[in-house]
């Protein structure tokens, strides 16, 4: 039975889910000296369902934020090639160093979200875990009032404040992966074919993600079984490694949602991270994405607090979000929907890599972000701020 309970209407923003999207957008708002309360109906330290890759723009994202040599002292090996196997070609690509960054990182969840945390915490944000948000409150103009939605695919706020999908996907691949040990490799990993794709993501504790992609009917409920299969299909080097190495012990699968692109605001609401935009985790994107849209929408709430204009603040950010997804978007429903030829990878890749370039190169051009400010901006007093007042959401104990 759902408890009804108010937050303290002591709080600026309420920031719905503690992960990717939800603890970095807390950590950058309360760095900027606004009051965050960030809830999870989960529990601290905990894994999810979500390998791990991160490209430039994510580890861009970390050292700005001074936290990818906590990542680093965790133990998460530095990925300095990828190598790209499509049709009969072996491309493999060294990861030059630009914009501050020399590797790419794929650290486990359980290692990731807890350093967002603990930077949210160390920045001033309350957080509580076990509280699952089922509605939010309106004003008596109807309004909601500064709630984040950062809860995921299947997001409450998005639902509870109408947020409408202005993209819709029209694919779902299904995936299953796990951890071996002992396995050869020397980077990222992408391999592609007709009906098939695969990869491996060097991760923490000396292991490596594999991954097995194709339509939900191939993948099933996922295992060893499929996942040997498809990697072979995709890859003979690949499935050669894999014989050789420790296989887990159990598996993981995402059984497939084709992608969404929300309106991501409205009077006193705003989406970040899956909630608002979600693509096929073949993209190897979302962790990046929820990164980037964290540091988006938190400069645009701390415009607001300063004295910007609401609608202007978070149309913006919206705008930057769709300038920079919806090639991305399109190229990986593509890929996700198992329908390209050897003949068409090649250049539905270079989509994808030209997208993500072009969204390193916007982050790059960001201003640095202010110091830490070890002072309250004062909201209290600004009653035309819908975002940024106190709001109240309601919750029941996970
Ligand atoms: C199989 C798979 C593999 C993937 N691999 C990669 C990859 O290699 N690289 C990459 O960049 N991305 C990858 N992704 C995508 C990535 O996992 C997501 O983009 C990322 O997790 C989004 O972060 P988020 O913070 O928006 O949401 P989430 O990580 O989903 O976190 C949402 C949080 O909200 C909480 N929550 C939900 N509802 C409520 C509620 N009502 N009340 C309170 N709390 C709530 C949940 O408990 C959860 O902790 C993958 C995804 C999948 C499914």
């Amino acid at each position: 039975m759902p408890i009804h309970r108010h937050a303290d209407p002591s709080y600026d923003v309420v920031v719905v889910g503690a992960r990717a999207a939800g603890a970095a957008t807390a950590h950058l708002l309360a760095r900027s000296g606004l009051r965050v309360l960030l809830v999870d109906r989960g529990r601290y330290g905990t894994d999810t369902l979500s390998t791990h890759a991160l490209m430039r723009g994510g580890v861009l994202q970390l050292s700005r934020w001074g936290l990818l040599e906590k990542i680093i002292a965790a133990g998460t090996p530095p990925v300095r090639r990828a190598t790209f196997r499509y049709a009969e070609a072996v491309v493999p690509v060294t990861i030059k160093p630009s914009h501050g960054v020399d590797a790419l990182y794929a650290p486990r969840r359980t290692v990731l979200d807890p350093i967002l945390i603990d930077a949210a915490v160390a920045s001033g944000a309350d957080v509580r875990f076990g509280i699952a948000v089922t509605d939010v409150d309106r004003d008596r103009h109807g309004a909601v009032t500064g709630v984040v939605g950062a809860d995921g695919i299947r997001s409450t706020i998005a639902e509870r404040v109408g947020a409408p999908f202005e993209r819709v996907g029209t694919s779902a691949a299904a995936i299953t992966y796990g951890y071996w040990s002992g396995l050869e490799t020397d980077g990222y990993e992408w391999n592609f074919r007709p009906g098939a794709a695969s990869g491996v993501v060097p991760t923490n504790d000396g292991q490596a993600c594999v991954y097995a992609s194709a339509s939900p009917r191939r993948i099933g409920r996922g295992g060893l079984a499929p996942l040997t299969r498809i990697v072979a299909q995709s890859s003979a080097d690949l499935a050669g490694r894999l014989a050789a190495a420790v296989p887990p012990r159990a598996l993981r699968t995402f059984t497939g949602q084709p992608g969404h692109l929300r309106r991501s605001w409205g009077r006193g609401w705003a989406l970040v991270g899956d909630a608002g935009y979600f693509k096929d985790p073949l993209s190897a994107h979302g962790l990046t994405d929820a990164l980037r849209d964290a540091e988006l929408l938190a400069r645009g709430i701390i415009t607001v607090a300063d004295g910007a204009d609401e609608r202007d603040a978070l149309a913006s950010f919206q705008a930057t979000r769709d300038a920079l997804s919806t090639a991305l978007f399109d190229a990986i429903d593509v890929i996700a929907g198992h329908r390209w030829t050897d003949e068409a990878i090649p250049s539905l890749l270079l989509q994808l890599n030209a997208a993500m370039a072009d969204e390193v190169e916007a982050l790059a051009a960001l201003p640095p972000p202010p110091p830490p400010s070890d002072q309250r901006r004062s909201t209290r007093s600004s009653p035309e701020m819908q975002l940024i007042h106190s709001m109240s959401v309601h919750c029941a104990r996970a």
